[in-house]
């Protein structure tokens, strides 16, 4: 595949603040973003060139997005079978319909990691009630039950600590079937950026260490606190994941760090990531150019990190309640997605603040580092 010439334009499925930064990379290497959302006024429609707006299974505008575009790429990963095998007919789809499937699915999802040879925890499928008694013998209490589709941000799974909680679990967590998943003690969470392009090239951004907040990314550290040894494993599996889906784009891998220095994959998400936004000022480009060069056929550039980093989500009102004072702070690199209403638990922007490599501080020059939102966090 040659690369799309400047001026191509490239269709982003989803109007949200994934779709805003991959639009901005865009424009910056001459192209122009074409989204497909419901929000003419939503994140991504605020710097788009231009816009169909409908909904994701109405085929009508499935159809139209697809005509006014040259390539047709993701920020939103659920759209449906049907969706994705129309747009397939009449561009071409980068990443691959089939891989969002498989990371639309977790039972989908294990099944590919098992026959990659990628280590996961351990797992079963439960279709019925009687599954759950035999996963919970299988895997020992406590243990978790998980929604295959639409989890996401830790929604759609319980933690199970004995027999009692079994039925209300089964019952509470649809559509069914789910999946019963191990509990992993892990030493810390870790992720991995990978970009491949239709030529084969890929290239892999330094491993993340990250920790959430009521099952929301909370801070991202770049490069992740753990031996050298580690993260080129970490990296490697990203890189087998990415040949072993074939991919054209970028893919984010979310795995744990056991407490025994194993690593196990938890899961995939075929687009731009949270845990990867330090990339916007610690890396001469960022995962969302990476993302636009990776689907529109330009090599990649190797992603050498010149900088360490850390980044904080701003979340709902009270950390926006702050953004003047942020704004005030010169090292406080602040990314704003333009939604214009701040509700509890809703990503709002981001933050991120450098340091010379090797120069990422312990917990408390983090703390210290984030000036007005340190002690919030
Ligand atoms: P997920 O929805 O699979 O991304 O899970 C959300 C969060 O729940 C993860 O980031 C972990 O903190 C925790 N979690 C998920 N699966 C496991 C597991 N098997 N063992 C321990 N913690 C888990």
């Amino acid at each position: 595949m040659s690369a799309l010439a400047p001026g191509a334009v490239l269709g982003i499925v989803g109007g949200g603040q994934l779709g805003r930064m991959s639009a901005i990379a865009a424009a910056r290497l001459g192209y122009r973003a074409h989204i497909l959302t419901q929000d003419a006024d939503g994140p991504a429609a605020q710097v788009a060139h231009a816009l169909t707006l409908g909904r994701y299974d109405d085929h009508d505008a499935l159809r139209r997005f697809a005509d006014a575009v040259d390539v047709i790429t993701f920020e939103f990963e659920n759209i449906s079978a049907d969706g994705l095998d129309l747009l397939s007919s009449i561009r071409p789809v980068h990443p691959a319909g089939r891989i969002l499937r498989i990371s639309q699915d977790r039972i989908a999802e294990k099944t590919f990691m098992a026959e990659a040879g990628i280590p996961v925890a351990p797992w079963q499928a439960v279709h019925e009630r009687a599954d759950l008694d035999q996963a919970a013998e299988a895997l020992g209490y406590p243990f978790i039950l998980k929604t295959t589709r639409l989890g996401y941000d830790g929604k759609g799974q319980a933690r199970i600590h004995d027999a009692d909680g079994l039925d209300a679990a089964f019952d509470t967590l649809r559509p069914h079937p789910l999946v019963a998943e191990g509990m992993v003690h892990f030493a810390c969470e870790i992720s991995v950026m990978v970009a491949r392009n239709a030529q084969g090239d890929v290239s892999t951004f330094d491993v993340t260490e990250n920790r959430h907040s009521n099952g929301i990314l909370d801070i991202s550290l770049a490069p992740a606190r753990i031996p050298p040894d580690l993260a080129a494993q970490a990296r490697d599996l990203a890189r087998r994941i990415a040949v072993a889906l074939d991919l054209i784009g970028i893919l984010g891998v979310e795995m744990f760090v056991d407490r025994d220095g194993s690593l196990r994959v938890n899961e995939i998400a075929p687009r731009p990531h949270n845990s990867g936004h330090w990339t916007m000022n610690a890396w001469p480009g960022d995962q969302f150019e990476m993302h636009v060069r990776a689907v529109t056929g330009l090599p990649l550039p190797p992603a050498i990190r010149h900088s360490d980093a850390v980044m904080t989500n701003l979340i709902g009102p009270d950390d926006m309640a702050l953004w003047p004072r942020i704004m005030a702070t010169p090292r406080l690199l602040a990314h704003h997605y333009g939604k214009a209403e701040a509700r509890p638990g809703r990503k709002m922007g981001h933050v991120n603040v450098l340091f010379p490599q090797g120069g990422l501080p312990g917990e408390f020059g983090v703390e210290a580092a984030l000036g007005p939102l340190a002690g919030t966090r």
